[in-house]
């Protein structure tokens, strides 16, 4: 199995780690027929979430949140949600995923066009706040939760298919 990080890694370790893993497996995973799939399909469903969110005006809305006195949610204690897999998976689909910014009280990931990521931590993906399913009808609320429960199977199969093959790889 795919040895966990440490409950104690920081997000620059898992960070390290990932890139680690990028550089010295990174051509055996994108040379695997399935892995290529995988990542198409995460790719091809995020993209699909993102158009169904901007067209929903999500984006707007957390734009005015996040330069709002308040700030947006996207708080420091988030960073740690994923875990070098995710980070792994974001490395493979194209994703930055340096630290976007200093030492401040935001996730790190958070770029100036909002999340540098490309899959997002599941706490994030799935995280609506109450601005949001307010401004929502229950279709469109319901449509919302129906794509995003897709993009999060279809990253789960493929993180079970890296940690397959980077468990065998160490074999
Ligand atoms: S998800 Fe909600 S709380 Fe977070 S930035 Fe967007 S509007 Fe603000
Ligand atoms: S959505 Fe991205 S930037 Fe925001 S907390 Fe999650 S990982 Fe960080």
């Amino acid at each position: 199995m795919w040895p966990l990080d440490s409950m104690t890694a920081s997000c620059e370790e898992r960070r390290a780690r990932a890139q680690a893993v990028l550089r010295e497996r990174g051509a055996a995973l994108r040379a695997r027929e399935e892995v290529r799939r995988g990542l198409a399909r995460v790719r091809r469903l995020g993209r699909g979430l993102e158009a169904r969110m901007r067209g929903l005006g999500l984006d707007r809305l957390c734009v005015r949140c996040g330069l709002g006195p308040r700030g947006g949610c996207c708080a420091r204690e988030m960073e740690n949600e994923g875990d070098s897999l995710l980070l792994v998976a974001n490395l493979l689909l194209g994703a930055d995923v340096g630290a976007q910014r200093g030492e401040d009280s935001e996730c790190s990931f958070l770029g100036a066009r909002g999340c540098a990521l490309r899959q997002k931590p599941i706490f994030c993906l799935n995280y609506l706040c109450a601005g949001m399913t307010g401004a929502l009808s229950e279709a469109d609320l319901a449509a919302l939760r129906s794509e995003t429960a897709r993009c999060l199977e279809a990253y789960l199969t493929l993180e079970g298919m890296l940690a397959g093959q980077l468990a065998a790889s160490r074999a």
